[in-house]
């Protein structure tokens, strides 16, 4: 049984870390990978939590040896996802959930096609997605105005996901990322890969036909 991998991609300002952290407390039986980056850490964050801070000498090290699954330049600093934390984590059959840029959504979905399930998370508007970005503290018109237009360029690769959620009230938005990854594990071949055991025992009993 391997693991879906669910990749959550949103421009900055549209509030999927908080949505995921709300993900995570409902359906805890998802493992979040924890990226690797050359970003320096901001006030509360602690390495290997929330990331793992390296320096760039060696991210580019790590690179060279494979041991990044998709690995991007987002803004300026370098962020990659373990390799081998996806594959183990796969081979357990435990659900991974990603949240990295569109860059790092494109290699994931061609380096696993069948394991993975991409979302996009959307403000719902640009206004409301201005007004996000501005109250971040006390940056300059010119820094909000270029987290704008990063986001907009984010939001062009949103017709690259299957599924998108527009998150206006976080408790509607929560529902339904919830109703994706629920759906996502009920697919038939999912659903066969879970219950191997009572697929066979039915094809076994060769049941006549409904009627
Ligand atoms: P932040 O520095 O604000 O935590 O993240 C900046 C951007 O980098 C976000 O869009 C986030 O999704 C993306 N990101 C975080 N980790 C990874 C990763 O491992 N790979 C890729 N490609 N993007 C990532």
């Amino acid at each position: 049984m391997s693991g879906l991998l669910f990749i959550v991609s949103a421009p900055s300002g549209a509030g999927k870390t908080t949505l995921v952290r709300h993900l995570l407390r409902r359906e805890p039986d998802i493992s979040l990978s924890v990226s690797t980056t050359t970003r320096k850490p901001r006030t509360g964050e602690v390495d290997g939590r929330d990331y793992r801070f390296i320096d760039e000498a060696s991210f580019r090290a790590q690179i060279k040896t494979g041991n990044f699954l998709e690995w991007a330049n987002v803004h300026g600093n370098y962020y990659g996802t373990s390799r081998q934390w996806i594959e183990e984590a796969g081979e357990k059959g435990i659900d991974t959930l990603l949240e990295i840029d569109w860059q790092g959504a494109e290699q994931v979905r061609k380096a696993m096609p069948d394991k993975t399930v991409g979302i996009f998370v959307l403000p719902p508007s640009l206004e409301a997605l201005a007004a996000r970005l501005a109250e971040r503290g006390t940056d300059s018109p010119e820094v909000i105005q270029k987290r704008l237009l990063a986001a907009r360029e984010e939001i062009r690769h949103a017709q690259e996901f299957e599924y998108v959620i527009i998150n206006d009230v976080l408790e509607t938005a929560l529902d339904n990322l919830i109703a994706i990854v629920r759906a996502s594990r009920l697919t038939y071949a999912r659903q066969k890969q879970r219950h191997n055991a009572l697929f066979t025992a039915l094809d076994a009993a060769n049941l006549p036909p409904l009627t």
